[in-house]
């Protein structure tokens, strides 16, 4: 599988394909990427390796190269060799707008430079975001909480190798400019922020893959499972692709879209609510596709320069939507920020990967503000009894 070809990246047939144990299917390609199908390839040592029970020192060998947390899984060497050495690499606008230079692909910010991040990070060029390859640690989330967060320089913050020179320049325009230009709720900024959206999602989806993949043929042990927690690897791998394939039909409508609307001024389907917060500023930004009931939403959360969340999705006639309810919800409420920093926390920080926080605001919470937040985005607001969840709105939102 080459990570740098279009064709081959989008292309379902070269991904394994799973029954509904999660098994690998014989006849379709192994679960390492080789190319071969699974049957002659790793499906042998991969039998054997699921009847193994990992001991202790097997254990703490793999927890150094598997940092498995459901969706969060992604290593710093996969992120860095992809995004460094452009080993995935390609640019998502190819089919619908193509004239791509393959030689020319670029890394490029799935979170707007000048909108989101500069605005974020006020004077400072570092901002914090969560350390989703650290292990949950007892004694080191209790001693060093620091080392679940991580500083990021605005340069590397949300990278991706998603677009060529010319269309990471083009299809960015309204929103990239220099991050004064004011959202307005035009169609286009609407589309360009869901393009920067899934352009994250999409990316992050790839690296995960490639990263099972290699720690497949790295080790089978990885597939055996934990003292105490099954391994849930083969379960993940199977979601990521599925989720792979619904997400670049996605992409390729929001592109159509944004080519229509260049052509003719119309766009047919993206629907956009947005969310005035009720402050000055917004302290995290995000940028990412979150599933809910059935439809992709593709969300922004951005100082440009005011501070919203804009959501973005097309209809499905099947499935009703849930952004209606929660708009509604948000204008009848009184106390809306209250109300906003439940659905960020609940919604958002739960949720996304893609997340980026003020550095200065940040370094003002408490030890116990930073464990609960890193708990949060971990496992969830649904474990956590109503009277310990603490209020951080002076966290996310300035006055
Ligand atoms: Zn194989
Ligand atoms: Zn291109």
């Amino acid at each position: 599988m080459n990570f740098q070809k279009f064709d081959e990246i989008f292309n379902r047939k070269n991904y394994p394909a799973f029954n509904k144990n999660y098994l690998p299917m014989d006849d379709y390609p192994c679960i390492c990427l080789s190319g071969e199908k699974y049957r002659n390839c790793c499906k042998k040592d991969v039998e054997e390796a699921l009847q193994h029970e990992n001991g202790e020192k097997e254990c703490e060998e793999l927890k150094k190269i598997y940092c498995k947390n459901t969706k969060k899984l992604i290593s710093t060497k996969i992120v860095n060799k992809a995004i460094n050495k452009k080993n995935i690499s390609y640019c998502l606008a190819e089919k619908v707008f193509g004239n791509c230079n393959a030689c020319n692909n670029v890394k490029s910010h799935t979170l707007a430079k000048g909108s989101i991040l500069s605005n974020l990070a006020d004077n400072d060029n570092v901002l914090i975001a969560f350390n989703d390859h650290q292990m949950i640690d007892k004694k080191l989330f209790d001693d060093n909480i620091d080392a679940y967060y991580m500083d990021v320089s605005i340069d590397d913050a949300s990278l991706a190798v998603s677009y060529c020179k010319d269309h990471d320049r083009d299809l960015f325009l309204e929103i990239e400019a220099d991050g004064k230009n004011q959202y307005s709720h035009t169609k286009i900024q609407n589309l360009e922020y869901a393009l920067k959206s899934i352009s994250f999602q999409v990316y992050y989806n790839l690296e995960n893959i490639k990263y099972l993949a290699e720690l497949i043929k790295t080790s089978k042990n990885v597939l055996g499972s934990y003292k105490g927690i099954e391994s849930k690897l083969l379960m993940n791998y199977s979601v990521l692709v599925d989720e792979l394939f619904k997400l670049y039909p996605l992409s390729q409508m929001i592109l159509e879209d944004i080519k229509e609307y260049r052509q003719r001024g119309k766009i047919k389907k993206l629907k956009t609510e947005y969310f005035k917060l009720p402050c000055k500023k917004i302290n995290i930004s995000c940028s990412e596709v979150i599933e809910e009931q059935s439809i992709n939403y593709f969300i922004n959360i951005v100082n440009a320069p005011e501070p919203y969340i804009i959501i973005s999705y097309y209809e499905n006639e099947k499935y009703s939507t849930w952004i209606n309810a929660k708009k509604k919800e948000f204008e009848d409420e009184k106390y809306k920020s209250f109300y906003m920093y439940d659905f960020i926390l609940s919604f958002i920080i739960t949720n996304a990967q893609n997340i980026y926080m003020n550095k200065c605001k940040f370094n003002q919470l408490s030890k116990e503000e930073k464990r609960f937040l890193y708990l949060i985005h971990r496992e969830g607001t649904y474990y956590i009894p109503d009277n310990e969840l603490k209020d951080m709105n002076n966290f996310f939102f300035d006055r």
